[in-house]
Formats: structure tokens, C-alpha cells, sequence
């Protein structure tokens, strides 16, 4: 028996010995276990000798489920919410039954474990300090080759899902957007036998895969290099692009470029390259 609320229960990404005591302990305990793919789950909770009865609650039915799992809460059951692997809800079903359990004042309690995107970065190589996590880039070339164009500027390490069948292609229009020398790590079927990290410029990235068809198998995470700070560098944080934002709204590029100089004391050409970028974009 487990206290009463909803436990958000991350499971292996691989390797079964990932699970966590405390998470076998509380699928144990709970009354229902909410799966996204019962017959999948139910291997993982055999193995365990877990025998706490499932029911499925996956993207097509989750609206449909969530009002009686949420009663069922409001009871006093317990119920564990898990995904085929990983942490739920990235990338994965549960979002509407975690957002109904706080609109109904029910506790929601995570039982942490693997997730795929934060094992990638951790081994990455790549700035830990500040990142995006992107999910699964368009299938279509032209809708991927837009969002890359969206995120080309973001400064933050950039997290992807990637497909087997869709590498190559997804390496290609990050080569295209973003240079064959921007640096990027591609974690492959973290945990398990074929386990591969490598980090190279994405052109490199590219020419591996494309050659050496094992690369195109398995599950993958992309792990991109954000884009040069320049701002930092010369000084230019977020207070100064306000100064400068606001500047702007009143005079002309040259002079809100003097002005800004004055204000803060940083040069006044660094600026003015600043001034256009904001400009630029409005
Ligand atoms: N909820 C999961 C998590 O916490 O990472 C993600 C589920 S998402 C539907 C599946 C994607 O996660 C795969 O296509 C792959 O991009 C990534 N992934 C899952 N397991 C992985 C592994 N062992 N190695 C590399 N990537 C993995």
C-alpha cells in the first residue's frame, strides 16, 4: 500500500537494471497502473513480478480515460502513471491526466529514473548549463528545415529525438541550417548492448552515419552545440537589448547605438551591430 495520489513513474530506457527500488515498490503498491502500452509494460512488470492490475491510457484514448482515473483518485486509490520507457510525458502520453490531478487538487508525486534526453546530455560533452529540449524534429524536409531555421540563433544546447530511418535526412538539414562545423554529440541506444556516443562537427556527424549503416539503427538522440553567445561576449545581455529595444522605438539605429554606449558604457560599433539584429527581426 502507497499514500493516495498520482505517481509519475520514470522506467529503464534499456537496461532493466535501471529501474529503481523505490519504483518497483510503489508500482507494487499502488492500486492501478495506467500504461501507455499495457502488453509492452506488462513484460517489464512480469520480470519484476509486479502484480498490481494495468490499463492502458495512451494518446488516443487519454481525454477519454483521465475523468475516470481522476475519480477514481478522488476516492483515495493510488494510481502509477508509466510510458514504454523513460520518464513519462516527454514525448510520451500523460500531460492531460497529470494537468486534471492538479486541477483537482490531487498530489502528483515523481518516482524519478531514466530519461533519455538528460543520459544524452550528461555524456554529450556539450554546455550542460543552459538547454532546449526539442523533441522530435518534422519528418517533412521543409516544415524541419523551417524549425532549424527558428532555432539556428537559440545560444542553448538543442536536445532532438531522432528515428532510425530519418538520421540521415535530419542530419542533413542540421548541416544545411547550421554548418557542417557546428559541434554535436549523437547518442545511440544509450544502456543497451550497442550503446555508441560520438562527438564531432555535424558534417563529420553526417559522413559517419551515411557510411557505416549500423549508425542508422537503434534509438537516437541528437545533442546540437547552441549558437556563438556574441552578446556575452561584447557585454550584451538581456538589460542591454531592452535599453536598446526601447531606444529604438524613438530614435534612429546610429543614435539609439550612441545613446545605448553612453548608458552602458559598452562600445558603441557593438551596439549598433546589435541595433540592426533587433531590427532585423521586428
Ligand atoms: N519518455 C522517453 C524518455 O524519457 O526519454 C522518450 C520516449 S520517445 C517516444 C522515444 C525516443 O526517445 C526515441 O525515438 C529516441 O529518440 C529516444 N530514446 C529512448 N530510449 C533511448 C535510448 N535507449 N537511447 C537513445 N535514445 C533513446
Amino acid at each position: 500500500m502507497v499514500e493516495s495520489a498520482l505517481y509519475v513513474v520514470s522506467t529503464p530506457i534499456g537496461n532493466l537494471d535501471d529501474i529503481t527500488p523505490r519504483a518497483l515498490q510503489v508500482l507494487s503498491g499502488v492500486d492501478l497502473i495506467a500504461a501507455e502500452d499495457t502488453r509492452h509494460s506488462g513484460r517489464l512488470l512480469q520480470h519484476f513480478s509486479v502484480a498490481t492490475r494495468t490499463m492502458a491510457l495512451h494518446d488516443h484514448n487519454e481525454r477519454q480515460v483521465c475523468d475516470r482515473l481522476i475519480e477514481r483518485l478522488q476516492n483515495g486509490e493510488s494510481i502509477a502513471l508509466i510510458s514504454d520507457a523513460g520518464t513519462p510525458l516527454v514525448n510520451d502520453p500523460g500531460y492531460h491526466l497529470v494537468y486534471a490531478a492538479h486541477q483537482n487538487r490531487i498530489k502528483v508525486i515523481p518516482v524519478v529514473g531514466a530519461c533519455a534526453a538528460i543520459a544524452a546530455l550528461s555524456v554529450s560533452g556539450l554546455a550542460s548549463d543552459r538547454f532546449a529540449y526539442e523533441g522530435f524534429l518534422p519528418a517533412k524536409a521543409g516544415a524541419r528545415v523551417h524549425r532549424l531555421e527558428t532555432l539556428k540563433d537559440e545560444t542553448r544546447t538543442l536536445i532532438f529525438y531522432e528515428a532510425p530511418h530519418r538520421i540521415i535526412a535530419s542530419l542533413e538539414s542540421l548541416v544545411l541550417v547550421m554548418g557542417y562545423e557546428r559541434t554535436a554529440t549523437l547518442a545511440r541506444e544509450l544502456t543497451k548492448r550497442f550503446e555508441s556516443v560520438r562527438q564531432a562537427p555535424l558534417g563529420e556527424l553526417l559522413e559517419w552515419v551515411r557510411s557505416d549503416p549500423n549508425q542508422q539503427k537503434g534509438e537516437i538522440v541528437l545533442v546540437v552545440q547552441g549558437a556563438p553567445d556574441r552578446g556575452s561576449e561584447e557585454g550584451i545581455d538581456s538589460e542591454v537589448r531592452r535599453i536598446l529595444t526601447l531606444l529604438l522605438d524613438d530614435l534612429p539605429t546610429k543614435q539609439a547605438a550612441a545613446l545605448a554606449a553612453k548608458i552602458t558604457g559598452l562600445k558603441k560599433n557593438n551596439l549598433y551591430k546589435e541595433a540592426l539584429q533587433i531590427v532585423d527581426k521586428e
